[in-house]
C-alpha cells in the first residue's frame, strides 16, 4: 500500500511538472470539486442485495453482480453482434481503478477489458507507475461492444452504467481514472470536453476521480 501511494504521488508530481492544473500536495484531504459539478454521493449501502449470494466480500459481491448481468438482453447491443459480456478484471480490493468506454473487437473476443492495442498502452502506463494489471481493477462504462466501435448510445449507457456503479461500490477504490472523453463525461454527467475535465480530481462515489486521455489517443 505504501508503495502504491508513493508511486501515485510520483505520478501526480510528474503531471504537476508537466503543468497540469489541479494537483495539490494535500489532494487526498481536499475535496476538489469544481463548482460546476455537484458532488456525486455514494449510496449509504452498496447495491449488492438483489442477488441470492451473500456479498460478504468484494470477490463474492463481484460474482453476484456478474450473475445479475447474466446473458444480458437489457439493451439492443445484445442483438448487434456482441460476442460476450466484458465484465471487468483485476484486484477486487484495488485502490486504483481504470474505467474505459466500451469493449472493442479484441475485448469482445477475449471477454477481458483493454487487451487490444489501447490495452497494451494501458498496461505500459500501469507498469510505468510500478504496478501490474493484477494490482488494479479495469472495467468499462458499458459491458458490450457497440457495432463498428461506435460510441455507446444514451439508452445503452442508462441501462448498463448501474453495473459499473455497483462494481465501484464493492471495490471501493481510492482513485478512479476515467479513460477518455466518453468515460469521463458519462461518470461525471457533464458535456464538458476532456481538455477541461482533465488535470483535476473530482469526488466520486467515495473515490477521487481523475479524467485523462484514452490510451488509444
Ligand atoms: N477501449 C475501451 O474504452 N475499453 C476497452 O476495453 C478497450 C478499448
Amino acid at each position: 500500500m505504501a508503495d502504491v501511494r508513493a508511486h501515485l504521488a510520483e505520478h501526480l508530481k510528474f503531471f504537476e511538472e508537466l503543468g497540469v492544473d489541479g494537483f495539490r500536495p494535500d489532494w487526498r484531504q481536499a475535496a476538489v470539486v469544481p463548482a460546476s459539478l455537484a458532488p456525486l454521493e455514494r449510496p449509504a449501502d452498496p447495491v449488492v442485495a438483489s442477488s441470492n449470494h451473500p456479498a460478504e466480500n468484494p470477490e463474492s459481491a463481484l460474482v453476484a453482480i456478474r450473475e445479475d448481468i447474466g446473458d444480458c438482453t437489457r439493451c439492443k447491443l445484445c442483438k448487434l453482434g456482441r460476442r460476450q459480456i466484458v465484465f471487468g478484471v483485476g484486484n477486487p480490493h484495488a485502490d486504483l481503478m481504470f474505467v474505459g468506454e466500451a469493449p472493442g473487437r479484441d475485448e469482445d473476443i477475449q471477454g477481458i477489458p483493454f487487451v487490444g492495442r489501447a490495452g497494451q498502452k494501458l498496461t505500459q502506463i500501469i507498469e510505468a507507475i510500478g504496478l501490474k494489471r493484477e494490482d488494479v481493477y479495469i472495467a468499462n462504462v458499458i459491458k458490450c461492444r457497440p457495432p463498428e466501435n461506435r460510441n455507446p448510445e444514451p439508452d445503452e449507457v442508462a441501462t448498463c452504467e448501474q453495473f459499473l456503479f455497483r462494481q465501484v461500490d464493492v471495490i471501493k477504490p481510492k482513485v478512479i481514472v476515467a479513460l477518455g472523453t466518453f468515460a469521463a463525461r458519462s461518470l461525471l454527467k457533464t458535456d464538458d470536453p476532456i481538455s477541461r475535465l482533465r488535470g483535476r480530481a473530482y469526488d466520486y462515489r467515495g473515490a477521487q476521480l481523475i479524467p485523462t486521455f484514452h490510451p488509444a489517443y
